[in-house]
């Protein structure tokens, strides 16, 4: 039987490479989204149209039942507004979705179970460390042994960029030859990035770390 790998994969630059690192295994990859009520779905858009080129399934679930649990983060619509700058500035950590990779992770197990798949990839990396606890090596540890006997069936979490940092991921792409223009980052979504927010500017910065230059277009 072939091996099957899921994905959790919102479109952005660090699940892209790291859907494309899943499918370099050779495995059956099962790529998964979700709407947990972002304040667009630009994201989810380019996600599907990598996927239906790719010929890839790809599930997109609706999680927006949540958001009346989590009030306040900048992220979701009614939330404040998203805040300019860098992830380093106490004001990024208004982004934070509470408890959102536990919830993310547990529904890609539960996908896994249910295909029979062995393994959960994501996309967590070293530069989220100090402002997501949830995309910390201790994190992805104590989830995987849970997730290695929450059921019957193990399910692997596999982090592959876990200790990586943004650049690290982008170098490992380019290396693979992705085009990063079927990639979304910009919290805002608008037709071009803007190229402000604490996300554009950490994807332009990591750019220019490779001596590259970003394939989007950009505002102004
Ligand atoms: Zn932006």
């Amino acid at each position: 039987m072939t091996k099957k790998i899921v994905v959790v994969y919102s479109g952005g630059m660090d699940s892209y490479t790291v859907l494309h690192k899943a499918i370099a295994t050779g495995a059956e990859v099962y790529a998964i989204s979700f709407n947990y009520g972002q304040k667009h779905s630009k994201e989810l858009l380019v996600a599907a149209k990598v996927c239906q080129q790719l010929g890839l399934v790809h599930k997109v679930v609706d999680i927006r039942m949540i958001n009346e649990l989590m009030v306040g983060s900048s992220l979701l619509a009614g939330g404040s507004e998203i805040p300019e700058g860098h992830y380093e500035g106490d004001n990024m950590k208004s982004t934070v979705v509470p408890n959102r990779n536990m919830i993310l992770l547990s529904m890609a197990i539960a996908y896994a179970v249910s295909l029979e798949a062995s393994q959960v990839f994501y996309g967590a990396h070293s530069g989220d460390h100090h402002i997501y606890p949830d995309c910390r090596p201790e994190f992805v540890q104590a989830m995987n042994a849970v997730s290695m006997i929450a059921n019957y069936q193990s399910v692997e979490i596999i982090a592959p960029f876990l200790n990586d940092s943004k650049n690290d991921i982008l170098a490992a792409g380019l290396a693979m030859g992705l085009d990063y223009k079927n990639t979304w980052t910009c919290y805002n979504g608008r037709d071009k990035a803007c190229g402000k927010c604490g996300a554009c500017n950490e994807r332009l910065e990591a750019f220019a770390e490779n001596d590259t230059v970003d394939p989007l277009e950009y505002e102004g």
